[in-house]
């Protein structure tokens, strides 16, 4: 249930998103997000905002795979029309290469999706001042 009564001024949708990104705290933008890989703080260890109210859910991995898949599939064929490399040396490079791509973008884009819901005030956030 989320009531729209705050405006949504006050917490700008992309710095927020963009804090997120970086893993940061969407409010101060100092504090760190997770507190383990993948783990969002309950609040934030600079400003105490409260971060317990995100429902990321499997949001984060669907992007991932939505990114990894339009930048590797692309990047496959290309590799393979224009090098036709070894199939092992193929398989090597794009499994490491997704597989390292996917862990580098998914705490990532947890903290986009974070700190969107924060700025729209999603979820718990509504609450929130
Ligand atoms: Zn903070």
């Amino acid at each position: 249930m989320s009531d729209h009564t705050h405006s949504s001024a006050e917490r700008p949708l992309w710095p927020s998103v963009w804090r997120g990104f970086r893993r940061k705290c969407p409010n101060c933008g100092s504090g760190p997000m997770l507190k383990s890989y993948l783990k969002v703080r309950d609040t934030c260890t600079v400003c105490r905002e409260e971060l317990s109210h995100h429902r990321a859910d499997d949001g984060p991995a669907y992007l991932t795979i939505l990114i990894v898949g339009h930048i590797m599939a692309p990047a496959l064929h290309m590799a393979f029309t224009r090098w036709r490399p070894d199939p092992l040396v193929l398989f090597t490079v794009f499994a490491i290469g997704s597989v390292g791509l996917s862990l580098y973008l998914l705490p990532r884009l947890k903290g986009a999706i974070v700190g969107f819901q924060w700025a729209r005030h999603l979820h718990g956030f509504s609450q929130g001042t």
